[in-house]
Parts: structure tokens; sequence; C-alpha cells
């Protein structure tokens, strides 16, 4: 995979290009600040321009016409005759069109099942519903965003004036949103955000707490966030006495009710269904759980040519471990598989689930397509500022993050996971947005990698944030959580980091470790994905 290998004098003179497979005529530049032209190489290709760090090279003459191959795969045509030596940026590349998701290969790869990975464990709290939460908080579910400033205002209280009385709750989260009114909620779509809300309020982290504001006039009506039957029936205390079917209660505070005279009458309601709620979060103490009840969402955002070089690939290799271990993995970003499903259809463990993977795919097709545009309108002037010249190379690199186990099962946007192993839950690639509805599905624990740099972070769920570069890991050394850049210059290996993360998450689901996004509480809004009119 290298070409040459840092000598321990001058780590950072030696000339390095980093090629993903024998069959590639470009590779990218490894060095920071990229190489000058003239830099000659031991193979004895000579650069003829300066190439930036993370940006290809031809490394052999490329007629016009071409399939420059990167990861083995197309990812565009020469536009024009390329020497060797030439920096291959993405004004040289034509794209070419996304793969027909007729005839892929369907459930054709068996992964070789992997020995079980036992005796890890982490210290969760766990819930009566099964699932297991890494952090104790209080989370307050809004039907719409009309409600949104007086449940901050609340919230500012109940943290500053409850919050210290009982010491094993961890926070407490208002989980604004902007939906629930002005918005055609019967249309087919609305599905999506409906559920997503619904889901986010069940996630692991609150403890089994539904806690609502509501305004009372709105279009989302708590019977249909929650309609029978979704609110788990987790004792009797949560159970409306009306006869034999007994049913999950909803705390739900109204502002427009006729018994609320004055703001300060909906803050005193709100805290009064407050306590309630934070004294019996307060009993809650963690347990020593198996690393199975992991539930994690692996997601890349400000990506760049490393990504798929060093922190994607030793995420796939943690992916790996979590499924040995009956984890459950979730990897994402709908735009950002499209051009490698091709290689994940032939590891659906069924023809049902790859035909899922094939119907989420094409929904999203159709989804671009009403907006005129392709999955090519996802990457970035900073994916391509770090190299990335397409939509292509970008998803060769992201798909590294679910690792080579089999996909057990693919989830619509907002749905809830209910299996183990590697799963495909279909999101946008947008980071936020994808976040929200890895949270709907449950995750107790987030991996976010990135080459950019984000300060990105959720206040509901630990995001652990690993560097693609060394560089970035420096500069952001109080943002980053872990260094993958080490896999570049070949001083760790993907398998070393991969494990260096693996007992980071243990740490961080156990709350012996705080991820820097807690540290400095940098925490981005619920987003959800609501591909519905407005009206
Ligand atoms: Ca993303």
């Amino acid at each position: 995979m290298f070409d040459s290998t840092p000598t321990s004098a001058a780590p950072a003179r030696s000339p390095l290009t980093i090629r993903m497979h024998e069959r590639d005529n470009v590779a990218i530049v490894a060095n920071d600040g990229g190489l000058p032209a003239g830099t000659e190489f031991p193979s004895g290709l000579t650069l003829c321009e300066h190439v930036p760090q993370g940006h290809k090279v031809a490394l052999v003459d490329l007629p016009e016409g071409t399939p420059v191959l990167r990861y083995n795969v197309t990812i565009g045509y020469a536009r024009k005759d390329v020497p060797a030596g030439s920096w291959v940026h993405e004004r040289l590349l034509k794209m070419p069109p996304a793969r027909a998701l007729d005839n892929l290969p369907i459930a054709t790869v068996k992964p070789e099942p992997q020995p079980p990975l036992e005796g890890y464990t982490f210290e969760g709290y766990q819930n009566l519903d099964g699932s297991v939460g890494t952090r104790n908080i209080l989370a307050i579910t809004q039907t719409v965003q009309c409600v949104a400033g007086v449940t901050d205002f609340a919230v500012q209280r109940i943290k500053q004036e409850l919050l210290p009385m009982y010491p094993n709750v961890d926070e407490v989260v208002a989980l604004d949103h902007t939906y629930g009114c002005g918005v055609a909620i019967d249309a087919p779509d609305a599905i999506v955000p409906i559920r997503t809300l619904r889901n986010i309020s069940l996630n692991p982290n609150f403890g089994g707490e539904v806690m609502v504001i509501r305004l009372g006039c709105e279009k989302l009506q708590p019977q249909r966030l929650f309609p029978p039957g979704t609110i788990p029936l987790i004792d009797e205390r949560n159970v409306a006495d009306i006869g034999d079917n007994a049913e999950a209660r909803l705390d739900v505070v109204c502002l427009q009710d006729d018994r609320h005279v004055g703001f300060m009458s909906m803050i005193d309601s709100i805290m009064t269904q407050a306590e309630e709620c934070l004294e019996r979060l307060n009993a809650r103490r963690r347990e020593t759980v198996p690393a199975s009840e992991l539930v994690v969402g692996v997601q890349c955002g400000g990506s760049d040519a490393f990504s798929g070089v060093t922190a994607n690939p030793a995420v796939g290799f943690c992916t790996d471990l979590l499924v040995r271990a009956g984890a459950t993995v979730m990897f994402s970003e709908v735009t950002e598989v499209r051009d490698a499903i091709h290689l994940l259809t032939p590891r659906a463990a069924t023809k049902e689930v790859a035909e899922a993977l094939v119907r989420e795919m094409r929904w999203y097709d159709d989804y671009l397509a009403k907006g005129e545009v392709d999955r090519g309108a996802n990457t970035t002037p900073g994916n391509k500022k770090g190299g990335l010249s397409n939509i292509i190379e970008k998803s060769l690199g992201s798909v590294a993050k679910s690792g080579t186990s089999a996909i057990n099962a693919v989830l619509a946007p907002g749905e809830k996971v209910r299996q183990r192993g590697l799963v495909f839950a279909a999101t946008p690639a947008s980071d936020f947005v994808c976040g929200t509805l890895q949270m709907a599905a449950g995750m107790n624990l987030h991996v976010f990698t990135t080459g950019r740099g984000t300060p990105y972070g959720l206040a509901a769920v630990p995001v652990i944030k690993v560097s693609t570069r060394s560089e970035l890991a420096k500069r952001w050394n109080d943002l980053i959580d872990l260094d993958a850049g080490p896999i570049a210059t070949g001083e760790k290996t993907i398998e070393q980091v991969g494990w260096e993360l693996f007992q980071l998450m243990l740490d961080v689901a156990s709350g012996r470790k705080q991820v820097w996004a807690d540290r400095w509480g940098l925490h981005n809004d619920l987003t959800l994905f609501n591909p519905a009119p407005v009206t």
C-alpha cells in the first residue's frame, strides 16, 4: 500500500504516497503540506507539479478517456491526456453516472463467521424494555416548535433548581425541533419526521421516561406522535387504568390548558412533572453489562482523501469487533453508499435485506431527482480541497466504516433498530440529520470520523470523534478524541487503532471517559428529515 516508508531520520521529508489497490493508476500524497514539483519517488516517478496533501498523482500516463482507478473502482475518466506525475484533480475527471440498481449481485458473499468476542463489558443503565443506556438523561419531548422557547426556559430552571438534588441524573435535555405544525401531516412521507420524533423520545439514554410538552392546537397531536402501544408498558406507574385495556399513560403538559394562567403557571406545571421523572431516574445505577448491549451509530463528516485510508478502515475493523461481541452497529448516509452499492448487496445476509438496500437507494434517487440533482450534490468544497474529487471516491472511503460483516437488516429513515449485528440505517449523509436519525434508531454511542474537522456533538449521546490525519488531531487537540493519522505514516496499523477505538468506546459508554464535545458542551441541534411538504 505504501510506495515509500518514511525513514526515522526525516519522517516528514520522505515523499510518501498511498495507493489503495495494486490496480490503481493514481495514489494520494500523504505528506503534510503536499509535495513540490520535481519530487522523486523510489519507484522513479517524478512530480511534474505541486500536489497538495491528500490529492491524487497519476502513477502512469493516462491518455484521454482512460478510467482512473482508486480502490480498484473507476472514479472517473481522464478528460484529456494526463502525464505520469501530474496532479489528478476533479477538473480532469469525468464522473460516470450512478450504477443501475437492476441486476446487482445479491447475497453472493457469505462472510466467514468470525469467532465470538467474549468477556468485554461496560457499565450501563439497564432499561425495563431491555435496552441499555450509556447516560441517564431527562429528555423533554415537544410536539411542536411553538413550545421550544418555553421548554428551554423551563430546562434552565430545572438545571439550576432541581438537577443538583438528583446527582445520579446526568443532564436535562430539551428535544427541540422544527416540526409539528404548518406541515402536510397526512402526506405519505410525513411518517418519517413523526416516527423519528417518537423513536428519539424512546432512546435508551432517556431511561424510559417520556415527558411531553405540547401547545394544544398543533397538527402533531400527542396521540398521533404516540399511538397506543408505542410507549412500552414498563410498570404500573405509567399505566392508565381504563379497565382491561391497560395503556401507557403520557406525562403531558399542555400550554393552552385553561388551568394555566400566566407564563409562570406553565413553568410550574413543567417543573412539577420534571420532578417526578427526575425522582425515578435518580434511583437508577450503572450495572456491568456485556459489550453486546452497545448500539453504535457510525458516521463521517468533513471527509478528506484520508478518510478511506485511515479513520474509516479503523472504524470498520472496530465494527467487526463489535459485531463479534454481539453488539449492534449502524452505518448510514445513502448518498455516500450509493456508488458502492454493488459492494454491499453481495454482503446482505438474505435476499430480503439486499432488496431493502436497493429500495432505500431507489427511494433516495427519486427524492434527489425531484430536486433536479443527483448523488453528486453531496460533495462539499472542503471534501474537494481534502482531495476527494467526487462522490464516487468519497463513497468508497465512506463504506469502509461498515467493516466486512454480513448486513443483517435495513432500516428506513426514523425506524427503530430491532436486530443485532451490522445494520444499514438509511439516512441522508448530512451530519446532523444522520445523527438525529441514528438517535431515533436507538443508538447509545456515536462514532464520527473527520478529515477537515468538525466540532460536532450531541447532547444526549456521546460522540467519539476520530481524525483521519495527525495534523488535524494536533491542531484540534481538545476536540478530537482519537487520531487515526498514524495509519497513513505506517506508525500504527488499522488493527491497532481499531482496538484503541474499541477500548475507548467501552470507557466512554461506562462514563469513565468524557468525550471532548461533552467536556465543552458542544451540541448540535436535532435536525429532522422531513421529505413531506410544508404548508
Ligand atoms: Ca455525514
